[in-house]
């Protein structure tokens, strides 16, 4: 397993394998067979499977707690996966894929919804918190005790359950080449990403459930690994009410997708719900909300996209969809990403109709297409509405400054690697031919004519030292109760200018080390390499 006493990280070797972690028994009880009232005790109630909640849920079971989890998803097997997008949508997705922010320009964020939560949807890019964020953190929030050097053990802890590898080139896809062929040619630094995955073929379906359980979602891995550890998961279970007595948490009630209700009771409540759902949660529950930032300080890394025509076979339906990044511009708070789509998803989300649309379509094998996300210091809000949730967020000039220059720089790239036509995602702009960016400069874009979407919420229950500040401390305890902790999404402070799963994950698994009251896993084995991505600290990460 290890070179040199190291785990390796490139080449074919960690790729390939088993993508799983085989569960002894499938310790899953269905919400939908339940009608009545269940009780049942726990050391810890976890609410949500995903990259917060997995990870808490295995170290607790593994550490001698008897845990519970409540995931108001449903657990899918690898064979539920079909690698139809319109299929899995409806499934996998929150609201089958149609959340959305209101504000000065509609942003779709996607939210998973199942056993493994987003990650079951995610691309596997897999980023450590760059350290000029950590130190921004301690700076601006108190949160010193988070250095590179003390979240380490951690990173390399959730890295080695998530087996996180670098993309070999081979299976990086053409879509990913051409991009590279157009950044070496102007000098821009990129690499390989890094991603959870083991076993992968490049099928090229992971936002739609991966069919080769190639990618490691915490549904297959921290998940089973929790069950062997003895721990349950309640699917179709939505956690409602957080019950506290003599100001210590008592019980979890949820509602079942039978009908019924789902008591459990326990001392500890970790909720993770994620980014939108937690502060709703804590809210209606009347926890967190002393210092005023509950539901608020909303960051989501807005992203857009460049297509292209090239005269190539691209294929944008083999290799992996998120293989490669470039972080040139990171300082200015932009990063580039592929994000490869097979042909629906490509046909549902080309802003063409009739026959340019068709003909386009026909084309697919000679089309290309990246994304570029900002790193945003805007924020939003999140709050209950009609049983269900309003998010709202607003483009700020900064944001909307970083999307004309990275849409302008995507495009040179494209016409350096030898695109001849390019259709940035700017309503009423159509085409660029011929490496004339001539249209776009003079485009007055305005945040609305963005075709926008936001993968990254941050946030909503942020963590900080100083109790005014910050809705959780800076060991993830909610303030003002004893005994509820925010292990996801929602407790990282601030946006990070990389995708945010290994940050939340090595936070959450630092939680439940505290709450073990264990020392941080010094013995884990070093990584052979990881992605160091330029991310400085610029203004736009100081929100
Ligand atoms: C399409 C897509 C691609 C992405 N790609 C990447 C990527 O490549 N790399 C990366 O780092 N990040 C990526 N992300 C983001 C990453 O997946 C998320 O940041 C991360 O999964 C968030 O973790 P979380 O624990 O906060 O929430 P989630 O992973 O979303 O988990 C929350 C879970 O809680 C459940 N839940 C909510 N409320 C309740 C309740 N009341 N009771 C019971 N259960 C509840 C939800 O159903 C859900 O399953 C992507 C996200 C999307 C949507
Ligand atoms: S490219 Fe295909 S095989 Fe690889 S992780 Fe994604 S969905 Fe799985």
């Amino acid at each position: 397993m290890s070179r040199n006493g190291r785990r390796p990280t490139v080449g074919a070797e960690p790729n390939a394998g088993a993508g799983y972690a085989m569960p002894r028994e499938v310790r899953v009880e269905r919400g939908s067979a339940i009608a009545g009232e269940r009780r049942v005790r726990a050391d810890a109630c976890v609410i949500g499977t995903g990259a917060g909640g997995a990870p808490v849920a295995k170290e607790l079971a593994e550490g001698g707690m008897k845990v519970v989890m409540l995931e108001d998803g449903e657990y899918f097997t690898t064979d539920d996966f079909t690698a139809r997008p319109r299929e899995m949508t409806s499934r996998l997705y929150h609201s089958a894929g149609q959340v959305t922010t209101i504000g000065n320009a509609p942003i779709v964020l996607p939210l998973g919804r199942a056993v493994g939560g987003s990650t079951v949807i995610n691309s596997g890019t897999s980023f450590r918190t760059p350290p000029p964020v950590l130190a921004m953190w301690g700076e601006r929030f108190g949160l010193e005790q988070l250095t590179p050097e003390a979240l380490d053990p951690f990173f390399r802890r959730v890295e080695r359950i998530q087996n996180v590898v670098q993309v070999p080139e081979e299976l990086a896809g053409q879509n990913a080449l051409v991009v590279k062929r157009g950044a070496d040619r102007l000098g821009w630094h990129g690499d390989f990403i890094y991603r959870n995955a083991r076993g992968c073929v490049g099928s090229g379906v992971c936002n739609w459930g991966c069919p080769t359980s190639g990618k490691q979602h915490t549904g297959l891995t921290y998940v089973p690994l929790a069950w062997n550890a003895g721990a349950t998961t309640f699917t179709g279970a939505r956690a409602r009410r957080i019950v506290v007595e003599g100001g210590r948490a008592r019980r979890v009630e949820a509602s079942t997708r039978g009908g019924g209700r789902l008591v459990v009771d326990c001392d500890r409540v970790i909720v993770a719900g994620g980014t939108i759902q937690t502060p709703l949660l804590l809210r209606r529950n009347g926890l967190g909300t002393a210092s005023g930032h509950l539901g608020r300080n909303l960051s989501i890394h807005p992203a857009t996209g460049v297509r292209a025509l090239l005269d190539e076979d691209v294929n944008m339906a083999s290799g992996v969809i998120q293989s490669y990044y470039i972080d040139e511009f990171a300082g200015e708070g932009i990063m580039f990403e592929g994000a490869a789509g097979p042909p629906d998803y490509i046909a549902m989300s080309f802003p063409f109709s009739g026959e340019q649309h068709r003909e386009l379509m026909l084309r697919y094998r000679n089309l290309s297409q990246f994304g570029l996300m900002v790193s945003d210091a805007s924020r939003g809000s999140v709050r209950e509405r009609a049983g269900g949730f309003l998010i709202r967020y607003d483009l700020g000039r900064r944001e909307l400054a970083a999307f004309r220059r990275g849409l302008e720089l995507l495009c040179e790239l494209y016409f350096a690697a030898g695109a001849k036509v390019v259709f940035p995602a700017v309503e009423g702009l159509g085409e660029l031919r011929d490496g004339d960016l001539g249209p776009l400069r003079r485009h007055d874009i305005r945040p609305r004519d963005l075709t926008l979407l936001a993968f990254h919420p941050l946030g909503t229950a942020r963590a900080a030292a100083h109790p005014e500040q910050g809705v959780v401390d800076e060991n993830l305890a909610v303030r003002g109760v004893e005994g509820v902790y925010v292990a996801d999404g929602s407790a990282v402070p601030s946006s990070l200018g990389v995708n945010p799963q290994i940050t939340i994950m090595a936070l959450a698994t630092r939680l439940a080390f505290q709450l073990l009251a264990a020392p941080p896993p010094l013995d884990e084995p070093e990584p052979e390499s990881i992605a160091e991505p330029r991310v400085p600290r610029p203004h736009a990460l100081a929100g």
